[in-house]
């Protein structure tokens, strides 16, 4: 198994970090992204103009990037009942969980993740899950993760070493992040070039990226940029 890194890059302002993470660190990086039917699909096709423009903008990382796998994760769209996949109001759950939780997702990921991570040869797996400033999803903790890499260690016989960069930070830090790994092309390439709003609103344009605005996603999103630029 190699020292390479395969990254979980959604198309996301979270993941699009960790990529740029990763690239700072491992010599080889691959990604995977997951089409789970998901209402914000334009993440789908923002995650495949992202990558081209990345390789241009930094080509020592273009040296280290290695090929794109996108899997098929339908599955959780047949389970379905959730607001991130279907078409209804975002809104708190009895059980204290916002209706876009997906249950199982994360860990369903990590688990294809590293089967890939397997068969690519692939030591560690890089994932932008957070729980500080997140929707109070229970696959995002750090404890959950960190159980997940011990399943998969043993379940897989291997070695893998699961990172999360952004964990422990908020998303005013995940900008200064992108700003320490890449300065203001890399931060100006995640704003224009990442997508967060759960609705799949990639038309309206603010100062912080795409989105309805409105959304709990576009108002994290847009709350880290103010913070971030205040205190930069
Ligand atoms: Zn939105």
């Amino acid at each position: 198994m190699s020292d390479g890194a395969l990254v979980l890059f959604s198309g996301g302002q979270d993941s699009a970090t960790c990529l740029a993470w990763a690239l700072a660190r491992f010599e080889r990086v691959e990604t995977v992204g997951f089409d789970y039917r998901q209402r914000h699909r334009v993440e789908l096709d923002v995650r495949e103009k992202f990558l081209p423009e990345l390789r241009a903008l930094f080509p020592h990382w273009d040296a280290r990037l290695g090929g794109d796998t996108r899997l098929d994760a339908g599955a959780l769209a047949a389970i379905g009942n959730t607001a991130m996949i279907e078409n209804v109001a975002i809104e708190m759950g009895e059980n204290g969980l916002p209706n876009t939780f997906v249950p199982g997702r994360n860990i369903l990921f990590l688990t294809l993740a590293a089967a890939v991570a397997y068969r690519r040869g692939l030591k560690h797996i890089v994932t932008g899950v957070c729980e500080t400033d997140y929707s109070g999803y229970p696959d995002c903790r750090d404890d959950t993760i960190k159980a997940v890499q011990v399943a998969l260690n043993l379940g897989m016989e291997s070695r893998f070493v699961v990172h999360t960069p952004l964990m422990w930070i908020d998303k005013a830090q995940t900008w200064g992040m992108a700003m320490d790994l890449g300065g203001r092309a890399l931060v100006d390439l995640i704003n224009r070039g990442t997508h967060s709003c759960y609705i799949g609103d990639h038309e309206t344009r603010h100062d912080w990226g795409y989105g309805c605005g409105a959304c709990p996603a576009c108002q994290l999103r847009a709350d880290g940029w103010r913070r971030w630029l205040e205190g930069a």
